[in-house]
């Protein structure tokens, strides 16, 4: 069909400067899986379902992360006392008054933990993390 002004066909736009797309770390040992600390039955209503059993999958300052074991909702709680076992924190430095379970969640921490299990100045530490390393980590 001829036109009376040329017509080119439609280009599509080339993505010329379009940044590459960032892509979530695959590396497996990014990606560990969180521990239950243990379990709260009985002492608080999931605000969703209404039921009572949950998981406390975190302590940090006094509150407890917790997630129902019905339907998986998870929720900030006071924590109770006489519950879990007593906790190792930290007692300084970078973190300080946080759990091994906790620190050790990221890469980084497990790193660090990992380096207190031989290094640490505090033998209450390097112990605490060389059980922690013994009990929870599978060795491979
Ligand atoms: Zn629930």
């Amino acid at each position: 069909m001829n036109y009376l002004f040329e017509v080119h066909e439609k280009r599509t736009k080339r993505p010329r400067d379009e940044p590459e797309a960032k892509i979530a770390p695959q590396d497996e040992s990014e990606w560990i899986a969180p521990i239950a600390l243990g379990s709260a039955d009985d002492l608080f209503e999931c605000g969703y379902c209404g039921g009572r059993c949950h998981d406390v999958i975190d302590e940090y300052r006094g509150r407890w992360k917790v997630e129902c074991c019905f339907c998986g909702l998870v929720e900030s709680k006071a924590r109770v006392e006489g519950i879990l076992p007593e906790v190792f924190v930290f007692p300084s430095g970078r973190f300080s008054g946080q759990s091994i379970e906790s620190v050790a969640s990221t890469e980084k921490g497990l790193r660090f933990v990992r380096w207190a299990a031989g290094e640490h100045g505090n033998i209450e530490v390097r112990e605490a993390c060389k059980k922690f390393l013994d009990t929870v980590i599978p060795t491979s």
